[in-house]
């Protein structure tokens, strides 16, 4: 489980749809995992919108021992902005072995004028450590 430092190949090879600048400490996040991620954004056509990726252990958000505070990083919560959209990222998850996600409700989100009554946001991870196969809906 390699860290994605940030002079490792992984960011060329991921640059069409995950950029270090979109998330918070793309440095401590996992190889495998960002290349997982890849391929369910390809598969699933949906952009990958990022809320949290990897998380300093102080940060209060979420449970105590969450995925997020793994070093590499193998977890990130992603914005939905409607059904269709969580049903083809949880399906394209499914389909690549992700084995621990997180379905949660959100507000309603107007983005450029449009308003999305069915927001909200997925958690997936690749944890080794955590309970696998399994989906939960609260923080
Ligand atoms: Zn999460």
């Amino acid at each position: 489980m390699p860290v994605a430092a940030v002079d490792h190949s992984v960011w060329a090879n991921v640059r069409k749809h995950i950029k270090p600048e979109e998330l918070r400490r793309p440095y401590e996040m996992d190889v495998d995992f960002l290349y997982l991620l890849y391929q369910i954004r390809v598969e699933s056509g949906v952009p990958l919108r990022f809320i949290s990726d990897a998380r300093s252990p102080d940060q209060d958000v979420g449970v105590a021992n969450s995925a997020h505070h793994l070093r590499p990083c193998p977890a990130v919560d992603l914005q939905v902005l409607n059904a269709n959209e969580r049903y083809r990222l949880v399906a394209a998850a499914l389909k690549h072995g992700i084995k621990r996600i997180g379905i949660y409700p959100g507000k309603p989100v107007t983005i450029a004028g449009k308003k999305y009554k069915d927001a909200g946001s997925v958690h997936l991870d690749n944890s080794m450590q955590h309970p696998r196969s399994v989906i939960w809906t609260r923080y």
